[in-house]
């Protein structure tokens, strides 16, 4: 039986967005410019649902992009963040809230210090800063895909939005901003090898997705990560492993849990803000004593460590125990294999990769296509028209999917056996979709 939500609230709000905001959004993804039709407007949220402005109820699977580890509302964290906001929404001053919250980084992870921050872009853009100064080299390393917020020099082959919108270069960032980045094909140890072995004493720093989840969900091969620790190590050079989104997702210990090759930075965000602008860089501390006040390399923030964003991020990690990342994991699972049985029963060419219990899955145009993807190019193979197809009929259907390829589908804590039926309820639409 189709179905199609009436949307008239969105839609009404999406024009007079248009009017004041650029393509009516915040954030580039959020206009659905790459599956089409109305984005829309969230009114609240409980749980594993959320509900937009028309009251159309949707199944989550983005979780705000990752921070959601318990879904929305949660309890917990809500009184967490009244209970702060009573106190005082900011005051510019240290507070106790944000010694607690960097005891909780430094525990869970490898990183010694922890500097907080507002933002994934912040933390990534501040790590670069501190390993140029550390190592007083200039070139940044950078993976093909990986997407590390929008930091001009970070925004050569991102993945992400500037994937979905098939953005070739940002115009704004100026060749000379990018003069010192290199970028290398993701999973090529003798890219790596090579480049080192020409420039590696001009190299400060490689930066990596511990994981990555902005090209699709490509993981690393096996040994990868030990081979960047080892080739940065050898010339001097830092590792930079940006767990913005995999830190406490995939793991209490986020992707180093799963994979211990190590770096010398870290970067965090998503999960250690609760769904509040919080961010964290850290890492070896005789690196991280080189930011001011200790050091000379300068960072700082009006509202780093906010009262709000701190307690909603302690909150959310206490909730993170290790029978949460056991339930997120079954239900990934379970959910991997819906789809894929949907797929296959439809005949729709396409290949399901997951890092822990995020997942993507790449549709192809035919079964030849089908192969493991290990990197950007491969990852460039999917079909578009595919995906939009079968999201569309997934949202019409009350499952909101990442409205893009190029994204990672995110569960939470909370996301249940009735949430799994609902999806299997929608799931063979959407294939029929995609196979037409
Ligand atoms: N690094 C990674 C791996 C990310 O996935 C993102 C955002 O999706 C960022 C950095 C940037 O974080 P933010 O959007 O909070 O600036």
């Amino acid at each position: 039986m189709p179905v199609s939500p009436e949307t008239p609230k969105s839609a009404a709000l999406f024009e007079r967005a248009a009017r004041v905001i650029p393509g009516g959004v915040n954030s580039p993804v959020r206009a659905f410019r790459a599956v089409g039709g109305t984005p829309r407007f969230m009114d609240h949220g409980r749980g594993p649902y959320m509900t937009d402005v028309d009251g159309n109820e949707y199944v989550d699977l983005i979780c705000s992009w990752g921070p959601l580890l318990h879904g929305h509302a949660h309890p917990h964290v809500v009184d967490a963040v009244r209970q702060a906001a009573s106190k005082g929404t900011s005051f510019g001053t240290p507070t106790a809230a944000e010694v607690a919250l960097g005891e909780e980084i430094v525990r869970r992870t490898p990183a010694d210090e922890v500097r907080l921050v507002n933002s994934g872009t912040e933390a990534t853009m501040s790590a670069i800063r501190l390993a140029r100064g550390f190592t007083e080299r200039s070139v940044v390393v950078k993976f093909a895909g990986c997407y590390h917020g929008h930091v001009d020099a970070l925004l050569a082959e991102a993945g992400s939005g500037v994937a979905t919108l098939a953005i070739p270069e940002t115009r704004g960032v100026t060749a000379e901003q990018t003069a010192q980045t290199v970028v290398l094909p993701y999973n090529d140890v003798a890219a790596l090898e090579e480049l080192f072995a020409q420039r590696g004493s001009e190299i400060a720093c490689v930066i990596t997705e511990a994981s990555p989840g902005n090209m699709g969900v490509v993981p690393p091969r096996d040994g990868f990560n030990e081979h960047l620790r080892r080739v940065t190590a050898q010339y001097g050079a830092l590792l930079i492993s940006d767990e913005v989104m995999t830190g406490f997702r995939v793991s209490p210990s986020g992707w180093a849990g799963l994979d211990p090759a190590g770096a010398d930075l870290y970067t965090f965000g998503k999960v250690m803000g609760g769904g509040l602008p919080a961010a964290a860089f850290g890492g070896r501390a005789d690196v991280m004593n080189l930011l001011a006040p200790a050091g000379p390399v300068y960072q700082a923030g009006t509202l780093s460590g906010n009262p709000l964003a701190t307690a909603a991020g302690l909150a959310n990690l206490e909730l993170a125990t290790d029978a949460a990342y056991e339930h997120i994991d079954r239900t990934s699972a379970a959910l991997q294999g819906m789809v894929a049985a949907a797929l296959f029963e439809a005949g729709v060419p396409h290949k399901i990769q997951h890092a822990g219990n995020m997942f993507s899955v790449f549709f192809f145009d035919d079964d030849e296509q089908v192969r493991s993807v290990d990197n950007y190019a491969q990852a460039r193979t999917q079909s578009p028209v595919k995906f939009s197809a079968f999201f569309n009929e997934m949202l019409a259907r009350g499952i909101y999917l990442p409205p893009s390829g190029y994204e990672c589908w995110f569960l939470s804590s909370v996301h249940d056996e009735k949430v799994l039926d609902r999806i299997n309820d929608a799931l063979p639409y959407a294939a029929g979709a995609a196979a037409a």
